[in-house]
């Protein structure tokens, strides 16, 4: 988003020269630069065995089930935010993060960074903020996550890491 007006005092913002990034909105009052930049996110696929922690959330998806998300809140690192969101929705800990890769989501200027977890610990115990958390088997995620597009690009990243051989779980891709 490009900002207009100074979100602290309210003035409107000058453009000023950065030699990396062009012409930046700039506060001269509260001396801020506003770089335009996507809002990072985070979006985890917790693993136990042969299974995977789904989500339900009909605001998102009607008929679709996903992955645990957030937003990186300011003050934490994107690890922290990743534990922080998994307990908080569905009240599991968990270990071994590994990175996958990032997803940008034009539609919300999100910037989706994109995670893998082992499960290590705690009883389901959904938050207020979910409709639905369970396990699925890992072999029917891609089937139960038909609108999620985002979401079957991870499970599909997950099965490779796990080393998944069958052809089962890819049934539902076209
Ligand atoms: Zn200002």
């Amino acid at each position: 988003m490009r900002y207009k007006y100074c979100p602290i005092c309210g003035r409107e913002l000058e453009e000023r020269y950065s030699w990396d990034e062009g012409g930046v909105p700039y506060c001269p009052t509260d001396d801020i630069m506003y770089f335009d930049v996507p809002k990072p996110c985070i979006i985890v696929a917790v693993v136990k065995e042969d299974k995977i922690l789904l989500l339900k959330q009909s605001y998102i998806f009607k008929n679709s089930k996903v992955l645990l998300s957030g937003y990186v809140g300011n003050g934490e690192t994107v690890e922290e935010t990743v534990h922080r969101e998994v307990l908080e929705e569905s009240g599991l800990r968990i270990k071994d993060l590994k990175y996958l890769g990032s997803e940008y989501l034009s539609s919300k200027e999100i910037i989706m960074l994109t995670f893998m977890a082992y499960y290590n610990g705690g009883e389901l115990k959904k938050s207020s903020e979910v409709e639905c958390v369970s396990w699925s088997d890992i072999e029917d995620a891609l089937c139960e996550m038909s609108e999620d597009k985002i979401g079957r690009n991870i499970v599909k990243k997950v099965l490779k890491e796990i080393g998944y051989k069958g052809d089962k779980a890819y049934r539902c891709e076209i």
